[in-house]
């Protein structure tokens, strides 16, 4: 068996999950098929990797603990072929480590780093197929929210353009070793296809979402006063005096599209 002497590392945030029960949820969720190309981000102890890699047999997986990867390559010797990234996950150029393939991503988050990791992935999203991810149940709950929620902000638009987002279920702290303070949630991300997101210019796309959530509680009139004028609101079908958090997905890539600069002839 192997050997993980090291205690975990909070600046890593370093949670393992120790419920059977909620690991063979996580399996089935992901469902695995032949051909797959399943990518795991933070295995840490292999609590999901081993039961992913006995079901699945190969499994690619990145980890930026030094002390983790010798133990799990270890631990995976004779349940399947396992290949420890050893490097931070930020610096991981998905596209390149696809090939030909397209990507299934799984992990149990560093919660510190939840967000920058999603962007990260998206920037990829022509090679992910989908994602699983455990997170903070708060994060889940807003990335999930629809318009009209007191959740619904800026991370619900910004992944809710460019993937379908299902928050599958939640995972209370004593599923962990330590236990984290908070609750935790298991979600699933399938990016849409290239051309169903409709964005022109997704840092324009980026710019209008962050301007009209910047202050909920202003009307779009006054939130986008510095990005685009009360016709160019009206023109995407909006009316000035709603606030960001009334305004669908679809609506917001319709104001970014119509503010885009044009395109230099
Ligand atoms: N998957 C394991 C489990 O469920 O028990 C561990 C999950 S733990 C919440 C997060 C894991 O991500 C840790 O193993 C940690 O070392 C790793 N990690 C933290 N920052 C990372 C980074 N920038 N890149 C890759 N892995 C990272």
């Amino acid at each position: 068996m192997p050997h993980f002497k090291a205690p975990p590392k909070k600046s890593l945030g370093q949670h393992f999950l120790v419920d059977r029960g909620i690991i063979d949820m996580i399996v089935l969720a992901v469902d695995p098929k032949p051909g797959d190309r399943l990518v795991e981000i933070g295995p840490g102890q292999g609590a999901i990797t081993l039961p992913l890699l006995r079901r699945h047999g190969e499994l690619t997986a990145i980890e930026f603990d030094r002390d983790l990867v010798v133990p799990l390559s270890q631990a995976a010797q004779g349940v399947g072929t396992l290949t420890v990234i050893h490097k931070d996950v930020l610096q991981v150029n998905f596209t390149r480590l696809a090939g030909e393939d397209r990507l299934r991503l799984v992990g149990n988050l560093p919660y510190n780093l939840s967000s920058p990791i999603l962007f990260h992935a998206l920037d990829h999203a022509p090679v992910v197929r989908d994602m699983h991810f455990m997170l903070q149940k708060e994060v889940v709950d807003r990335m999930a929210a629809a318009p009209g929620s007191k959740v619904y902000g800026r991370l619900s638009v910004m992944l809710q353009a460019y993937c379908a987002v299902t928050a599958l279920f939640d995972v209370p702290p004593a599923a962990f070793r330590p236990p984290p303070k908070v609750d935790s949630a298991v979600v699933r991300l399938v990016p849409h296809a290239a051309d169903a997101i409709g964005i022109q210019d997704r840092a324009r796309f980026a710019d209008v979402v962050r301007a009209a959530f910047g202050q909920r509680r202003k009307t779009l009139r006054n939130a986008l006063s510095g990005v685009c004028d009360v016709e160019q609101i009206e023109a995407a079908g909006l009316r000035p005096e709603l606030r960001a958090e009334q305004v669908e997905v679809a609506a917001f890539v319709r104001l970014a599209n119509q503010t885009s600069a044009p395109a230099v002839q």
